[in-house]
């Protein structure tokens, strides 16, 4: 069976972790955990960047640090991942589900303005398969309204909005390091936090709602219970993993780019027979090869192809489902009907996409996806 996704290995993770486990510091905020913030700070210039243990919490410790409240609306896309949306239920926002654009999985941009209440507090973007939103509209209305700029970017490490790196323009943004990511430590993640008037705020958050980083540093001479937090922070083992994967980088993405580009020319001839809709890198969008997907003509037969692939041993999926018509969120929604994210739940398919996929293997899967369109 070729899977859908096969997690990267760098090769140099078991002696990371025996460097690590020898300092018998395996919590807390430690050299391991400080050398992939910084290096992650330097190399895309956040402001500030803090290890998660995965994405899910990042986003959760992102609700909290905008000092979400009860009955504060947030606008964000159906078509994303539950946790997008969790983070701020838990904290009893409204969601204001906006629907995707007819050529691409992301919010589309110019239907936000007109579901700003007074009530709005911030935009939550996803950058779909590590494609950018358009932020020059988004940028406009969070100024114009005064709202938060909130970035799901967990598939978005190495993606660029023009030669801007994705997760620097909100005011905080969250990343996954899930093992289905570009790189990965099995669970994990971090929040940047780009706007400063929220930097002390995080620091609490992130601390299980202490002071405690102020302490460490001798700012204070006891640590106490500032504000609500999280234990949010992953352990030296999973750092220590991280790092070696973050040093591989480079590698990752060009390998990934060239299997992303070689399905794109292998499928091409079913767009020309209007048979399948390849995916569209808008031009101030980089493409960091995150996920390789395209659009089918109805339900049925994207079904219908995953099920010949796996026939065929090949393992091709889904994706999301929308929000809006979920079973925890159909009510409250109302039915203000959202078409474009409905396609996407029905007619997405991915192709594997992982660093070992072997190009023979990748010929072997374009070869039958045309055979099931010949047919
Ligand atoms: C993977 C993913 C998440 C969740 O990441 P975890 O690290 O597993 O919590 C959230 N949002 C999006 C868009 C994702 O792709």
């Amino acid at each position: 069976m070729i899977p859908f996704n096969k997690p990267y290995y760098s090769g140099k993770e078991k002696s990371y972790i025996a460097k690590a486990m020898e300092t018998k510091i395996l919590t807390g905020d430690m050299k391991m955990i400080r050398d992939c913030e910084s290096l992650l700070e330097k190399k895309y210039s956040f402001k500030k960047v803090f290890l998660t243990n995965s994405c899910t919490m990042a986003l959760e410790m992102a609700a909290l640090i905008a000092n979400i409240q009860p009955g504060d609306e947030i606008i964000l896309p159906s078509y994303t991942y539950v946790s997008t949306a969790n983070a701020f239920a838990l904290r009893g926002a409204k969601l204001i589900f906006v629907d995707s654009k007819m050529d691409h999985p992301n919010m589309d941009e110019k239907l936000i303005e007109s579901l700003i209440t007074d009530k709005t507090k911030a935009i939550v973007v996803l950058h779909y398969a590590g494609v950018a939103c358009d932020f020059s509209v988004i940028q406009n209305l969070s100024k114009k309204h005064n709202l938060f700029i909130i970035e799901d970017a967990a598939q978005c490490i190495d993606a660029y909005y023009t030669n801007i790196p994705l997760g620097t323009i909100g005011d905080i943004a969250c990343f996954s390091f899930h093992e289905t990511k570009n790189i990965h430590c099995g669970e994990g993640g971090f929040i940047a936090i780009n706007n400063p008037a929220l930097l002390a705020k995080s620091e609490i958050v992130r601390n299980k709602g202490t002071n405690r980083a102020a302490f460490t540093r001798g700012e204070v001479s006891k640590y106490e219970w500032m504000d609500l937090g999280f234990s949010s922070m992953p352990s030296a083992i999973s750092a220590a993993f991280l790092f070696s994967q973050l040093e591989k980088i480079e590698k990752v993405q060009k390998k990934r780019l060239k299997l992303w580009k070689n399905y794109f020319k292998k499928l091409k001839p079913l767009q020309k027979l209007k048979s399948i809709q390849l995916p569209i890198v808008p031009k101030f969008a980089s493409n960091n090869a995150h996920i390789f997907y395209f659009i089918c003509s109805s339900e049925k037969e994207r079904n219908n192809l995953i099920e010949f692939l796996d026939s065929n041993r090949i393992q091709a999926v889904f994706h999301y489902q929308s929000l809006h018509a979920s079973p925890y969120y159909k009510s409250k929604h109302g039915d203000r009907s959202l078409p474009n994210a409905d396609k996407y739940s029905q007619c997405l398919v991915r192709l594997p996409l992982y660093y070992d996929l072997q190009i023979e293997e990748q010929e072997f899967i374009c070869a039958k996806v045309i055979e099931f369109y010949s047919k």
